[in-house]
């Protein structure tokens, strides 16, 4: 049973080893001893299991059994030291790992796992937000953003705009490519963010076209040269819009005769009020080239009559009562990016950082970039990998789910993903591997 499960992951991972194998090699001399592969490969391991020990855990396998988990479930031929991953991976440029991000979204639609993100008649919503990844006093490299605290001291810091495909109703995020801020001399940090916001769009932005994207943004995006940048690519913007930046757009409002549309709706025990307001061709701004803009608003009323939430919203997209309410719930499906998945990618980034170090180069961003690509495709097995599901929901939490992972495979060889996935789902032991 176990060697006939085809496993999305398999596929995926033999892509992604073989776009290791194309890292550049600046090693000198007789290189034999490790394929270039196996650094790449080590380094995305230790994130996809989510286990900071796993590469020492598979040396002591290797080392009792001739074999381990590295080699059956990451392709690998040898496990790298983490001082070795860390200088072969510092001089990679990131983004030469970018085209595993396409191939996520790929394997994605090719399983039917995109129609979880379909929203507003079969778009798919792309949101963007500027994420510190890293932050220190002690360590820096030559790509280390800067700045000064109040105590006087310097701190170093990495910042990016990520990306990812997001939806209401459900808590999958597919990370897609993100785009590193650079330090920027005499730039301002809003600056240097809404610099890359526009390079992720205009480089980035093509290739996602065919999803028909609708871009998430928060109140530093709502402004004319971020929608007319959105435009630019054929897609269209749904970005939070407050009232103290946008005070054309709310002296318009107060004149104007506001649609206006409520909806009861069931929250826990109790009844809550969703109220919408929406007007269509607002000015952005002021000025005869103000771009005109539809905006709506969501407020949240607790049954005493308590406003408990209220977000704006502009948008290119035509805005009335029948749609009012999807729109906000889209609008508001930006969070996810920051509370429900990035954070734990962060705090998980800040803790596997430690096995690496800081790099001198790229390394900050690669193993950044490696995350992601981790979340990626953690994302697509819940999504359209079959055997994977089955032991997900046979665990439950996420969290136990990667607690039985990295216990198992601390103890056993797994001939393929497959295996493992099946082991966990059945708590029938795997077929013996043979030694090596
Ligand atoms: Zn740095």
């Amino acid at each position: 049973m176990w060697s006939t499960l085809r496993v999305v992951l398999d596929s995926l991972n033999k892509a992604l080893k073989a776009l290791f194998a194309t890292l550049p090699d600046r090693r000198r001399g007789d290189n034999s001893t490790y394929a270039m592969g196996d650094f790449g490969s080590a380094a995305f391991a230790v994130f996809f299991t989510q286990s900071p020990s796993f590469l020492s855990r598979q040396t002591a396998l290797q080392r009792g059994r001739g074999t381990s988990n590295c080699q059956t479930l990451f392709g690998m031929e040898k496990i790298p030291t983490d001082n070795q991953i860390r200088t072969m991976l510092d001089p990679v440029q990131p983004e030469q790992l970018f085209p595993m991000f396409d191939k996520s979204v790929t394997a994605l639609e090719a399983g039917g796992g995109l129609d979880a993100f379909r929203r507003l008649g079969g778009h798919v919503l792309i949101a963007l937000d500027g994420t510190e990844y890293f932050c220190s006093q002690k360590l820096s490299c030559t790509n280390c953003c800067e700045r000064k605290r109040s105590n006087g001291k310097t701190e170093h810091f990495h910042a990016m705009v990520s990306a990812a495909m997001v939806a209401p109703g459900h808590v999958r995020a597919l990370p897609l490519e993100p785009e590193f801020i650079v330090a920027q001399d005499g730039a301002e940090k809003q600056d240097c963010e809404s610099r890359a916001t526009h390079r992720w769009l205009a480089t980035r932005g093509p290739q996602y076209a065919r999803l028909r994207p609708i871009y998430l943004g928060d109140d530093l995006s709502s402004r004319q040269p971020t929608c007319e940048a959105v435009r630019a690519i054929g897609a269209h913007f749904l970005f939070t819009a407050k009232p103290s930046s946008h005070k054309t757009l709310y002296s318009w409002l107060d004149g104007a005769e506001v649609p206006t549309m409520q909806q009861k709706i069931k929250q826990g025990g109790r009844f809550v009020t969703h109220r919408y307001r929406w007007l269509e061709a607002v000015p952005l701004r002021d000025g005869e080239d103000a771009m005109l803009v539809n905006w709506l608003e969501i407020e949240i009323v607790d049954p005493d009559g308590k406003v408990t939430y209220r977000n704006s919203f502009i948008t290119d997209l035509p805005v009335n009562e029948s749609n009012v309410a999807e729109l906000a719930a889209c609008g508001r499906a930006r969070w996810k990016i920051e509370n429900e998945n990035f954070n734990t990618l962060k705090t998980k980034g800040y803790n596997l950082e430690h096995n690496f170090g800081h790099g001198k180069e790229h390394l900050a961003a690669v193993l950044a970039t490696l995350n992601l690509l981790a979340f990626a495709m953690h994302t697509v097995a819940d999504l359209v990998d079959a055997p994977w599901k089955a032991a997900r929901a046979a665990i439950g939490s996420r969290k136990r789910f990667f607690e039985e992972l990295r216990t198992i495979t601390s103890y056993l060889v797994f001939q393929s993903w497959g295996a493992l996935v099946e082991t966990m789902r059945s708590g029938d032991p795997p077929p013996a591997v043979r030694d090596g």
